[in-house]
């Protein structure tokens, strides 16, 4: 396989070695269904238990107030629609903002367009941060939750999580956070943050794919998402994933003990990219609030250049990063997170996000670098609209 420079961890991580050998026996040796009764199944049933009393810890929280699913999407779903179907008869208005993961947004949609629930989806400033006072002007006497994200995928702005938790409290709404991509990158305590409902991913945090889990606090009366056995303190039916809780366990284990160190690491490293794009391009911005933002993450616009193709010429490169386009739609729309922090289309058109690993080394981001600056030369010498404002600037 040819050498590649993977930075785009806000799409996935690598599941770290140590991760894949805690999984391992849980399929090869300890295999017994958590559910049976004889002594075989210990192990497996030991597992689950570890891994909640490990991400309990990690969140301020009580182990029985973890819930595992397949993932950050299934605990959006399920944090949003459970409060929708248990609390409907409070009240249909639900908050959100538009900066949300689809996960969020398509499941609002879901909610307005089917169950007659009404959302209002909050604008964000320039920085992508929700406004606190848009927020305390949506809330109604029928408000029932307010969900907005931890830190943005995009472009890794972290919102004012604490403040939103306290409106939420003093007025006894629910309170839920998508915290797909912070779990795991900065300290969290779902009491200090007055969260009701936390979701999480284990793939975003060098852990395996297709598990994840919810926080729901103690008290709150959610029906079963998923029907069947008695699974998950009856919410969430279905035989557990037995090596990817054992994986999930030691990803949250590894990233406590490392965070600190990490993130100062990735930080330097992003700040030392980001300055050297900015003082070496023309015509670019860098998107996303400068200094509240989650440390692995750089998302520049260029101007008079298409994201596509530059991300395509970097790929052949090796270099992986991603676009704001839609483009797995089959639309190439810029993302609803560039043209909410009020990016004009063409702008928003030209984006590219990067986002490391502590693996990754300054001699890559010089390479990265070199080659950005490269590629956006081409790309804008084919531009006839980089022609037009350059002919029109010298006029
Ligand atoms: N929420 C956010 C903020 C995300 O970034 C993602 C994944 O990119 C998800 C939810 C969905 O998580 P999963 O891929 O585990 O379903």
């Amino acid at each position: 396989m040819k050498q590649v420079i993977y930075l785009d961890n806000a799409a996935t991580t690598r599941t770290r070695p140590e991760v894949v050998e805690a999984m391992v026996p849980y399929f090869s040796e300890h295999y017994g269904n958590p559910s049976s009764v004889y002594e075989f199944s210990t192990p497996s049933k030991q597992v689950i238990a570890k891994t909640r009393e490990i991400i309990g810890k990690s969140l301020g929280a009580r182990p029985n107030e973890i819930y595992f699913t397949a993932g950050g999407t299934e605990s959006d779903n399920w944090a949003i629609k459970a409060v929708a179907e248990a609390y409907e008869t409070k009240g249909r208005h639900i908050i959100t903002s538009k900066i949300e993961h689809h996960a969020v947004l398509h499941t609002c949609e879901y909610l307005e367009k089917k169950r007659g629930f009404e959302v209002t989806y909050l604008d964000v400033d320039e920085n992508g941060t929700v406004k606190i006072e848009e927020l305390k002007k949506a809330i109604r006497p029928d408000t029932i939750l307010i969900s907005i994200m931890f830190a943005n995928n995009e472009i890794g702005t972290i919102e004012p999580v604490k403040e939103i938790g306290q409106i939420a409290k003093e007025h006894g709404i629910l309170f839920h956070t998508d915290a797909v991509q912070a779990y795991g990158h900065v300290p969290i305590n779902v009491d200090e943050y007055h969260i009701d409902m936390l979701s999480a991913s284990g793939h975003k945090l060098n852990g395996p794919k297709g598990i994840g889990f919810l926080y729901i606090r103690t008290g709150l009366k959610l029906r079963s998402f998923v029907h069947g056995g008695a699974q998950e303190r009856k919410r969430r039916g279905g035989t557990e994933n037995v090596p990817g809780i054992a994986g999930l366990g030691k990803a949250v284990e590894m990233a406590m003990d490392t965070m600190e160190k990490r993130s100062h690491k990735e930080r330097e490293l992003r700040d030392y990219l980001i300055e050297r794009v900015m003082a070496e391009v023309s015509f670019v911005r860098l998107n996303g609030h400068k200094s509240n933002r989650l440390s692995n993450n750089a998302n520049f616009a260029f101007q008079f250049v298409e994201g596509e193709s530059l991300l395509i010429m970097l790929d052949m490169n090796g270099i992986c990063g991603s676009s704001g386009s839609a483009c797995t739609s089959g639309s190439l729309d810029p993302s609803h997170v560039l043209l909410a922090i009020g990016l004009p289309h063409e702008i928003a058109h030209g984006s590219l996000r990067l986002t490391l690993n502590e693996e990754n080394t300054r001699e890559e981001m010089d390479y990265v670098v070199e080659k950005i600056k490269e590629i956006v030369d081409r790309l804008r010498a084919m531009s006839p609209l980089y022609e037009d404002f350059m002919k029109k600037s010298q006029a």
